[in-house]
C-alpha cells in the first residue's frame, strides 16, 4: 500500500469531543498504510482553520465520518459533510454509539445512500481490520470484486459514486409512488405502483428487460438494475422524485446493510452491495432491498389473502421453494434475515443433495429441476417395463406434464402424488411450529400445478400435521404474474411498517 498517491487519503471528520478517538484511529489506519488528513494535525501553519478544513476534503478521495451524538448535534461536521458530499467524495459513515444517524435528519440521507458501518458494539480498534478492509476497496477503484468478499460480512466494495447533488434537508415531500424492481438471473421487471392508498391493487407502470448475456455477472446485474430504473424514473417522475425504490433480490439479504450476502441462483453472487451501489446512482430517492419471497408476501399481505387473514405463511415453490411468514400483520425477517427457508427444512433423511450441501431438504424434493428429474426416471422406468405413458424422457414442460396429468395419465398421477406428499409433509412441519391462520401457494410451478396437486397437499397435511392445525386453509396466490415487484414497491408503503433504516 506503500503506493497511495496523496489524492488516495482518508478525510477524518468528527465532533470535537471525538477527538483522542479519531487521534486513535488516524494512527491505526497510518501503520496500515492508509494515510488521513486529520485536523488540527494538517492544518498548515498560518492557514485559517475552515479554509483548510475544506481543502484537506478535496484533497481526499473519501471522508470518514465519525457519527456520535456530539458530532449529529455538531454544525462544523454537518458543514464537512455537505462539502464532501458535494465534491463527489466517497462517503463512509462509521457510527460510533448507541446514536442512529439515520434517525438525525441531517445525516439520514448519506447514510441511506452511502456505505455505512456500525461500530457502536466495543471499542473501535476491534472493528480495525473490517474498516481497513472497507477502507482499502473505497480507495481502490478497479474493486469489481462483489464474489470475493466472502469472509466480510458488512459493506465492503468500491463502488463508483455518481454525481452527488443532495442537500440533505430536502427529502421528497409530495411523491406517492413508489418504484419496485424484481431481479432475476436473466431478466429484471420493474413497476411503479402508488404507495398509501388503500384503493391501489395494481402497478400504474410496469416495464421488463431481459439482461444482455454479456452483463450476466454481479456488476453488470447491478448495471442493467440501476439503468432500468433509470428509464423508470425518467418516464414516470419528471415532476417528483418517487419515495423510494424497493429491490427484491433472489438469495439471502442482509436487509439493514442493504446487501445481498448470497444470491446462489444469481451467478453464486455474495456480498453484492445493492443499496449502497444504486444510492450513488439516485442519491436522492430512499432505496430499500429485500429477499424476493418476502416481497411476494408483502404483496399477498396488502393486495392479495391478507384482506382475511392477518398470520399466515406464504411458500413459493419454482426453482427452489421458500417462503415469508407474516404475523400480526408483519412480515418476519427473523434475527439474520433468514426466517422462511422452508426449502432447507428436512423431509428425509436421505435423498439427493441439495444446494445448501445438505441432504433431506424439501426442496432437492419439490422444485422445477427436481421434478423435471422425476418425470425423467419415471417415464424411462414405464417405457422399461413396457408400460404406457403421455410422459417423456426428453420434451418435459409443466405443459407436457398437465396434459398428461388432464388426461389422466397414471405415470403422471404418481409423480404429483409423490411431490405432492413431500410438499404436505414440509408444510406440516410449518404449521406444527407456526401455526398460521393460512397457507398460501405461489411460484411458477405451482401457479401451473395448484389445482392438479392440492388433494396430494391437503392427504400429506392431514397424515404429518396435529390435528389442531391440520385444518388450516391452502389457498392459491392471487398475485401471480408481478407480485415480487410490487412487493418491493410496497416496502414503502406506510401499510408496511417497514422496521429498518
Ligand atoms: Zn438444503
Amino acid at each position: 500500500m506503500n503506493s497511495i498517491s496523496p489524492k488516495q487519503r482518508i478525510f477524518l471528520s468528527h465532533a470535537s469531543t471525538d477527538a483522542d478517538r479519531a487521534a486513535l484511529l488516524c494512527l491505526q489506519l497510518e501503520n496500515e498504510g492508509i494515510p488521513c488528513w486529520l485536523a488540527p494535525r494538517d492544518i498548515p501553519a498560518g492557514k485559517r482553520y475552515a479554509e483548510a478544513i475544506l481543502d484537506g476534503i478535496d484533497e481526499c478521495a473519501v471522508f470518514l465520518l465519525l457519527f456520535s451524538a456530539d458530532a449529529g448535534a455538531s454544525t462544523h461536521v454537518i458543514n464537512e459533510l455537505e462539502h464532501g458530499a458535494s465534491a463527489n467524495k466517497r462517503i463512509l459513515v462509521v457510527r460510533t454509539d448507541d446514536t442512529d444517524p439515520s434517525q438525525n435528519k441531517q445525516f439520514a440521507l448519506f447514510v441511506r445512500s452511502h456505505q455505512w458501518f456500525d461500530a457502536s458494539r466495543g471499542p473501535l480498534s476491534l472493528h480495525l481490520g473490517q474498516l481497513v478492509r472497507d477502507l482499502r476497496n473505497l480507495l481502490d477503484l478497479s474493486g469489481d470484486t462483489f464474489e470475493h468478499n466472502d469472509s466480510h460480512p458488512n459493506l465492503a466494495v468500491a463502488v463508483p459514486s455518481g454525481p452527488v447533488t443532495a442537500s440533505p434537508s430536502e427529502p421528497a415531500k409530495e411523491a406517492t409512488c413508489s418504484i419496485g424492481i424484481e431481479v432475476d438471473a436473466t431478466a429484471i421487471r420493474g413497476c411503479v405502483f402508488e404507495v398509501g392508498n388503500q384503493e391501489t391493487f395494481g402497478p400504474t407502470a410496469e416495464a421488463e428487460v431481459d439482461i444482455d448475456p454479456a452483463m450476466r455477472n454481479p456488476r453488470g446485474l447491478l448495471d442493467a438494475v440501476k439503468n432500468l430504473i433509470g428509464i423508470l424514473v425518467e418516464k414516470h417522475f419528471q415532476s417528483t422524485p418517487p419515495v423510494g425504490i424497493g429491490i427484491a433480490m433472489p438469495g439471502q439479504v442482509d436487509v439493514r446493510a442493504g446487501t445481498l450476502k448470497f444470491g446462489p441462483n444469481l451467478y453464486r453472487a455474495r456480498n453484492l452491495p445493492v443499496k449502497s451501489y444504486l444510492g450513488g446512482a439516485f442519491p436522492r430517492i430512499p432505496i430499500r432491498v429485500d429477499n424476493d419471497v418476502r416481497c411476494a408476501t408483502r404483496c399477498e399481505l396488502h393486495l392479495g389473502v391478507g384482506n382475511q387473514y392477518d398470520s399466515f405463511a406464504w411458500i413459493l415453490v419454482g426453482s427452489g421453494v421458500g417462503s415469508g411468514t407474516v404475523i400480526d400483520r408483519r412480515i418476519h425477517f427473523g434475527n439474520n434475515f433468514c426466517a422462511g427457508e422452508i426449502g432447507h427444512t428436512k423431509v428425509a433423511l436421505s435423498g439427493p443433495p441439495c444446494s445448501c450441501g445438505q441432504i433431506g431438504c424439501l426442496e432437492t424434493f419439490v422444485k422445477a429441476q427436481a421434478v423435471v428429474e422425476r418425470v425423467q426416471a419415471i417415464a424411462t422406468d414405464w417405457q422399461n417395463r413396457g408400460r404406457e405413458t403421455l410422459l417423456s424422457e426428453t420434451n418435459i414442460t409443466a405443459e407436457t406434464v398437465m396434459a398428461a396429468l388432464d388426461a389422466g395419465d397414471a405415470a403422471a398421477q404418481e409423480i404429483a402424488s409423490e411431490i405432492g406428499a413431500r410438499l404436505g409433509l414440509g408444510i406440516a412441519n410449518y404449521l406444527n411450529v407456526v401455526n398460521p391462520a393460512a397457507v398460501v401457494i405461489g411460484g411458477e410451478l405451482m401457479n401451473k400445478f395448484f389445482f392438479h396437486m392440492i388433494d396430494d397437499i391437503t392427504a400429506g397435511i392431514q397424515r404429518n400435521a396435529l390435528a389442531e392445525v391440520a385444518n388450516t386453509p391452502i389457498v392459491q396466490s392471487s398475485h401471480i404474474d408481478a407480485g415480487v415487484a410490487i412487493g418491493a414497491a410496497l416496502m414503502f408503503d406506510p401499510r408496511d411498517g417497514w422496521p429498518y433504516p
